[in-house]
């Protein structure tokens, strides 16, 4: 498992926002690709070991509409994945393989369940990460948080939309985290006024590449 090295050259001109779903695909995947597609913005899609028919055609789906497609581990289990740089790299291997197997792409970017420094993997990150690094994947987290991992609630659409915009005046590019899960109807609900928030405040949607220069200040957040 290995990736071409990218150069990471892209420093964007405009202000940019990267929307971004963790844990599809999901039942949710073809709702939220409308509502993307309605407003032809490019998002990003952070996806888990989900290997039956329907979940990988998703999967093509989200390729073929011109989005990215990212690794956010095959089993999304903390405990298992940061328990060593070994298991870490034994499970990324199985989504890499799952990404390709569905889509006929080699994902080359990634997003850590839990984000990059979270409650699981202090004793282990760092290696994780270089070793992830050395091997030509590039990671993102986000620096901004739509809060709809909440445990077990649907949050309200006006709490996700207040979120998705709340640092709108103070950054030049936003990654926002949301979720591509069967219960986060609301953050489907959600999307419309999310996208056309950012567009009246003048950002361009792109979905992430290896070569944006990663994002990788953290809020906690464990979904
Ligand atoms: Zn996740």
């Amino acid at each position: 498992m290995y990736a071409a090295p990218a150069a990471r050259s892209t420093v964007d001109t405009e202000k940019t926002v990267y929307l971004t779903f963790d844990d599809g695909p999901s039942a949710r995947t073809p709702e939220i690709l409308a509502v993307l597609k309605k407003y032809n913005v490019k998002a990003t899609f952070f996806v888990v070991g989900k290997t039956d028919e329907q979940s990988k055609q998703w999967m093509r789906d989200i390729v073929n509409e011109g989005h990215a497609i990212g690794m956010h581990s095959y089993t999304h289990d903390y405990k298992k994945i940061y328990a060593s740089p070994e298991a870490f790299l034994e499970d990324y291997s199985k989504i890499f393989n799952l990404i390709y197997e569905a889509t006929g792409v080699y994902p080359q970017i990634s997003r850590f369940p839990g984000g990059s420094i979270n409650g699981y993997n202090g004793g282990s990150y760092e290696n994780i990460i270089s070793e992830l690094v050395r091997r030509g994947f590039v990671y993102f987290d986000w620096n901004v948080a739509t809060g709809d991992a909440a445990a077990n609630s649907s949050v309200p659409v006006d709490t996700l939309v207040r979120n998705a915009l709340s640092r709108i005046d103070s950054l030049r590019r936003a990654v926002v985290l949301m979720h591509d899960a069967t219960d986060k109807k609301t953050t489907v609900e959600a999307l419309s006024a999310i996208i056309e928030g950012y567009q009246k405040a003048g950002f361009t949607f792109a979905p992430l590449t290896p070569e944006v220069v990663p994002v990788v200040y953290t809020y906690p957040d464990f979904g």
